[in-house]
Formats: C-alpha cells, sequence, structure tokens
C-alpha cells in the first residue's frame, strides 16, 4: 500500500506545456509506474479559448502525443484524450472527473498551470473533488515565484535589470568572483548593430514534421479552417530530440553571431541570428537553467563573444524569469489595465498582412507562414505600431496569444501589455517603446523598398509611423511628459510651429480611418 493512501494510485494530470521529462516536472517526480496513471487530455477548451494559429495547433498536440508516447515506453500507463475522441469532455477539469468515475484513486496530482485562467479552473475542481488535490509549485524555472515575490517587495518599481543582476549572482551565470564577466552587467549598447547587406545569417536546421506533425496537419486544416496562419513551413521541434537538436544547432552555429545583430530586422529573413527556443523551451523541452549553462560554456571555451552570451542570458535568465514574476505577482487584475486609456480597433492588416507598410507586411507575413516573429518585430513593428494608433489593449493581447508558437499567457501578457503596449502605466517598462519610422530606418532594411517615404512627415506618401509618434506623444503628454526617459521627445515637440501640429493631428487621424483603427464601440 502506498504511504499516502490505499493502494489505489495517483491520478497525475499533465498539461500540454508541461512536457518535461519526469524527473524535472513536479507532478512526476514521485511518479510510481506500478499504480499511477497520468492523464493527458487535447479538450476543446484549451484548443479554442484563443483561435491558435494553426502551427501552434500543431506543435502542441504532436509534441503532446509524442510525449504520451515517450512515457509509455518508459512503462508509465497514459489515459490519453484526442480532441476527436467520442465522449470526451471539453475542459480540463471535466477529464479530471471522467478519469476518477473511471477508476479510483488515492488522490490526483498537477503541476501549477501557467494561466490565471486555468488557476481559476482548478480552484473550482478542487472545491468539488471529494479526494486529496495536490497541486504543486512549476519549479522548471530558475527562480522561484516565491524568490520573485521577496525581490519586488517594498519596491517603487520593478526593474528588470536589478532582479538579472540578482539571479547573476545566484546562479553564478557569467560572473567572476563577485563581478561580472567583463567587469559589466549588461552589454545591450554593443548588440545594436546594423550588419552590412553582403553579412548573411547562418543556414538554419528545419526540422521536417515528423508522421504524428503530419498527420496532425491534415486534421487541422480540417478541423481548424479558419485559424490564422499556413502550415506550409512548419518546423517546430514536436520530440525532445529534436529540441535537442535545434539547441546543439544553435549553440554550434548561430550563438556567435547572436549579439551584434539582436535589434535588427531583414526582409523575408524572419530568423537571422535568433535562438528559435522559445516554443521548444515554454512547451517543456528544454530547460532554461541548461541553456544558460550551455551558453556560458561556448564563452569560457572562447567559442562565443561575451557580448553574444551575455544578451542570450539575459534574456533567457533575465527577461523571461522577470516576466513570469511579474505576471503571477500582478494576478488577474494586470490584464485589465489600461492605463493609456487606449479605445480603437486593431486593423484588419494585422491578420492579412495587406499593407504598403514593408515593415508591417514582413512581420505580419513571417507570423503567418511560421508563427514566429524575433523580439524587435514583436516590440518595435507590430506592439509600436499598435500602441500608437491607440489600439485598446484587448485586441492586441489577443491578437499576441493567437499568433504565436511560443504564445502562453504568463509570457505573453506581460511582454505585449508592459512592455510593447504600455498598457500597465509602466510595470514593466519604464517609458513606452514608442518610436518614429526613424527607429526602424535605423534598424532594418525596410524602408529602402517601401512605398512610403520614412523621411516625411504628414505628406501623403510620408512614413505612417511619424505622424503617428508626434500624435501619441502629444495625446498623452499629460501622462509622459515629466517622464525623465523621454523628455526629449516633448523639447522637439515643443518647438513644432501650431500649423505642423495640426497636419501631424490630421495625418493622425487621416491614418487611423484608414487602417480601420476606429473607436471601439463603449462596454465591448
Ligand atoms: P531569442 O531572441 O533568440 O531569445 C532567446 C530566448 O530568450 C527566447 O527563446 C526566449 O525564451 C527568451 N526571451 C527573449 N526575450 C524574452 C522576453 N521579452 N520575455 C520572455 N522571454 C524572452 N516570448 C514567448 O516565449 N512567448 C510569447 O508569447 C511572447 N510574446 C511576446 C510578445 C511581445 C509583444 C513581445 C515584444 C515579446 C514577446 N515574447 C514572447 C518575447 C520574445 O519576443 C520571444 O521570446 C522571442 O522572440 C522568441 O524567439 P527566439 O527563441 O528566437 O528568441
Ligand atoms: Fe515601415 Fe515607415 Fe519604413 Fe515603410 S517607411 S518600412 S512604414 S518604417
Amino acid at each position: 500500500m502506498q504511504a499516502d493512501g490505499t493502494g489505489r494510485g495517483t491520478l497525475r494530470l499533465v498539461l500540454g506545456d508541461q512536457l518535461s521529462a519526469p524527473d524535472r516536472l513536479s507532478s512526476l517526480r514521485d511518479l510510481d509506474p506500478s499504480r499511477d496513471v497520468v492523464l493527458m487530455a487535447e479538450v476543446r477548451s484549451e484548443l479554442t479559448y484563443v483561435r491558435h494559429h494553426k502551427q501552434k495547433i500543431v506543435h502542441t498536440l504532436a509534441s503532446m502525443r509524442g510525449h504520451a508516447e515517450a512515457l509509455q515506453a518508459r512503462g508509465v500507463t497514459v489515459r490519453y484524450v484526442r480532441y476527436d475522441d467520442p465522449g470526451g469532455e471539453p475542459d480540463l477539469p471535466g477529464e479530471v472527473k471522467r478519469a476518477l468515475r473511471d477508476q479510483p484513486f488515492d488522490r490526483v496530482v498537477m503541476t501549477r498551470s501557467g494561466e490565471h485562467r486555468l488557476e481559476a479552473a482548478f480552484d473550482s475542481l478542487e472545491a468539488e473533488l471529494d479526494l486529496p488535490f495536490e497541486r504543486r509549485e512549476d519549479d522548471r524555472f530558475i527562480a522561484s515565484l516565491s524568490e520573485f515575490f521577496d525581490w519586488s517587495r517594498g519596491k517603487a518599481s520593478l526593474t528588470m535589470e536589478f532582479f538579472y543582476r540578482q539571479m547573476r549572482r545566484k546562479t553564478g551565470l557569467l560572473m567572476d568572483g563577485a563581478e561580472p564577466c567583463g567587469g559589466q552587467w549588461n552589454l545591450d549598447k554593443e548588440n545594436r548593430k546594423r550588419p552590412p547587406a553582403s553579412l548573411k545569417a547562418p543556414e538554419r536546421l528545419l526540422i521536417a514534421p515528423n508522421a504524428v506533425a503530419r498527420e496532425l496537419m491534415v486534421a487541422v486544416e480540417r478541423d481548424f479552417p479558419d485559424n490564422f496562419g499556413t502550415l506550409a513551413a512548419f518546423a517546430y521541434a514536436t520530440t525532445v530530440e529534436d529540441a535537442e537538436r535545434l539547441a546543439d544547432h544553435f549553440f554550434a552555429d548561430v550563438l556567435a553571431g547572436f549579439g551584434d545583430h539582436q535589434d535588427f530586422m531583414r526582409l523575408g529573413d524572419p530568423w537571422l541570428w535568433h535562438a528559435r527556443l522559445s516554443a521548444a523551451l515554454n512547451i517543456g523541452f528544454l530547460d532554461p537553467l541548461d541553456l544558460c549553462r550551455r551558453a556560458e560554456a561556448e564563452y569560457r571555451a572562447g567559442r562565443a563573444p561575451l557580448n553574444a552570451v551575455e544578451g542570450f542570458v539575459r534574456q533567457i535568465l533575465g527577461w523571461r524569469e522577470y516576466v513570469r514574476g511579474v505576471y503571477w505577482l500582478r494576478g488577474p487584475e494586470y490584464k485589465l489595465i489600461n492605463a493609456l486609456d487606449a479605445d480603437r480597433e486593431l486593423p484588419w492588416f494585422y491578420w492579412s498582412a495587406e499593407t504598403d507598410m514593408a515593415c508591417v507586411k514582413d512581420a505580419v507575413e513571417t507570423t503567418r507562414d511560421h508563427a514566429y516573429a524575433h523580439h524587435i518585430q514583436r516590440l518595435m513593428v507590430t506592439g509600436n505600431l499598435a500602441m500608437l494608433l491607440g489600439v485598446h489593449p484587448d485586441p492586441v493581447d489577443d491578437w499576441y496569444m493567437v499568433v504565436y508558437a511560443d504564445a502562453y499567457e504568463w509570457v505573453e501578457l506581460p511582454n505585449t501589455h508592459g512592455m510593447a503596449t504600455f498598457a500597465d502605466g509602466g510595470i514593466v517598462g519604464s517609458k513606452p517603446y514608442a518610436a518614429s519610422g526613424t527607429y526602424i530606418n535605423r534598424m532594418s532594411d525596410y524602408c529602402t523598398g517601401c512605398r512610403y517615404d520614412v523621411k516625411e512627415r504628414t505628406a501623403e506618401n510620408a512614413c505612417p509611423f511619424n505622424a503617428l509618434y508626434w500624435d501619441f506623444m502629444a495625446r498623452n503628454a499629460p501622462r509622459l511628459r515629466d517622464n525623465p526617459r523621454i523628455g526629449f521627445a516633448y523639447q522637439t515637440l515643443d518647438k513644432m510651429g501650431p500649423q505642423e501640429r495640426e497636419a501631424i493631428t490630421v495625418r493622425a487621424e487621416a491614418l487611423k480611418t484608414r487602417f480601420g483603427a476606429t473607436p471601439r464601440p463603449i462596454n465591448r
């Protein structure tokens, strides 16, 4: 008999982004294969709470099915429910109750989910069940939540940089004793170089879909025909082995160039020197600390420069851990903040890519074709434009949840609601990442081929980002003028004559109307 009950074993629920090896997942660490059952379910509610990109569905379901097979091959009993199985329940609590009706267990165990929506559903389930329901912390992160909460306590602002330094000290990553390697904590300034056109990014390893993924590609086209995105270029790792191949390839062939051009965007080149590891990381195939240690080893061995390795480590040890902390610290109310009173609709070209703005077109097409866009495209093109247009946070948050294969609310929301659109009023970033076409021109090759003129502000062919940027600054002056990090923009605005300011307003309003960024109906 088990110490914890009558010997009927434990039902262990594993969610679609908990596909980590049993010794890495808190719910499976004490798994007893002789009597426990692992429950995995492709429920409708998870497939439809947003209309996920087709590649996200294929990635998740193929990975879940492969993971279930791998567990079974290790002698684990898996109760696996496919989304089209007859008799399936619509949601995860329903599947737990169904499993308990079919077979008695002593208790239910799971690792906590990554979303307030699901935590609320499991709270209700816990109240209903008449047997122990153990929900364990997700310890697949480098910082525990209590560690983050302790760090945040009493702080007027949650500056990522200081959290990151604490994490460097804690892990010893890129530390020489008590000092950061190279004497500086953050080498971001070295990572904004424009590559010469002749410098090609490395050839990328593209994972060919396996039989499970191929079968799902057909099923998803059939059952989710109207969801956003195409499947033809599907190249995500759907097994841990393929995820490791992607990581090996990154460290061997890409990491050394990761830093220099990290902020650059190039037409038709979706990946440049980026890692392409977020989907495999977020679903549980890769371990964040392991990736950071591997990157450090490349630096220590002299195979990758410090600015590349520090940049990569900061994204994972710093930003990824930090946004998770903010998500749980701020709770479900975080999503409701609309600090800039943004009230417009999201333009249709976020879905169709039908726009003459070369930068937006490329970002949306990349997103549609790969369920991916790199950080600067998400932040400075689509996110920046939505913020400048004054799009309401809800459609923006929803768009980012829908369109990326790596989208999970704990990481998506603080990035979108905080970093990209400043809807949180400055919890994540100390200033809005607002930029005119000048920034995009400096950090991309988009503008040379664009029908708009990046140097013009209010002419008919002027880059839309320019008038929208100044209109945003003028509109939000009461909120932002005193922010020392953007004071320079107001000095320029103040020097503009009334005619120019009027021309900016007229141009900005015309663009909003033309783009379909019209005011949202009240109470929507
Ligand atoms: P790289 O640029 O090569 O970075 C390496 C790794 O660092 C990534 O794999 C990722 O795990 C981590 N990382 C980098 N930046 C961030 C960040 N800001 N926050 C958290 N982790 C980071 N990332 C997601 O994983 N899921 C999302 O849903 C998501 N939504 C975003 C929405 C917006 C508006 C913005 C601006 C950023 C978002 N990010 C999100 C962060 C970042 O854009 C992606 O992690 C990155 O583009 C993934 O590609 P990559 O693996 O090539 O990353
Ligand atoms: Fe984008 Fe403006 Fe440059 Fe065109 S000119 S690519 S719209 S920044």
